[in-house]
């Protein structure tokens, strides 16, 4: 049996990301899948010191230690990630140094000749664009984005609920993750891009045809 694969999804907000992650891991069925966002959000919960500092951090702003989501998602990796299983990792590497960690963690694991690091490429006025006009419905939660066919919808076709702005798609929030992106995440691609690694995929697309060119990439 071959290594099962471990994929690396990038993509600025509003690119994608998590509904690209549903279609890999409705193809790839034994996938480990978890996100750094959800590791923090989970962190903030806890009533410890660092607990404390992340809800700080996440209210006013403001970087959290550098090593801590590599502690937190290589811990995550190596109480979890079962042998037969691949890894899907999203919200990850967000700097320069945990991809080079991630390459020997996962290079450690036997599993580098095994990686697909599929960026989904929107540019950040198309990103800006799509995060503040993309709504939520009021009675399932569903997050409904501003690409075809979803934004064409005038109530949720899933639950028949109303739609509405989320009030955390504010403009200066958006911003500041954009600005994060740039000045982190845009080396990173250039790290694999150089080493012939990187599969870029058109994100200003459908997402059916986004998932087209990701399968067909995956499977070369
Ligand atoms: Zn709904």
């Amino acid at each position: 049996m071959g290594k099962p694969f471990n994929f690396i999804l990038i993509s600025r907000s509003g690119g994608g990301k998590g509904t690209q992650a549903e279609f890999i891991k409705k193809e790839f069925s034994n996938l480990y899948h978890f996100s750094t966002g959800d590791l923090f959000r989970d962190l903030q919960e806890q009533d410890t010191d660092t607990g404390y500092r992340i809800r700080e951090i996440l209210n006013k702003g403001g970087l959290p230690f550098d090593f801590l989501a590599i502690t937190l998602w290589m811990h995550k990796i190596a109480y979890n990630l079962k042998r037969d299983q691949g890894l899907l990792a999203d919200g990850f590497p967000r700097r320069l140094n945990e991809a080079k960690i991630l390459d020997e963690f996962l290079d450690f694991l036997e599993r580098k000749e095994n990686m697909k690091v599929i960026y989904i490429d929107i540019s950040e006025k198309e990103a800006f664009g799509r995060l503040t006009k993309r709504r939520i419905c009021k009675k399932c939660k569903k997050l409904v984005p501003y690409v075809l066919p979803y934004k064409n919808w005038e109530k949720c076709e899933e639950c028949g609920g109303e739609l509405e702005q989320r009030s955390d798609d504010k403009p200066e929030a958006i911003q500041g993750r954009m600005d994060y992106f740039r000045e982190r995440v845009l080396e990173i691609l250039d790290y694999y891009r150089e080493q012939g690694r990187l599969i870029e995929i058109n994100g200003e697309q459908s997402i059916e045809d986004v998932w087209r060119d990701i399968k067909k990439a995956i499977e070369k």
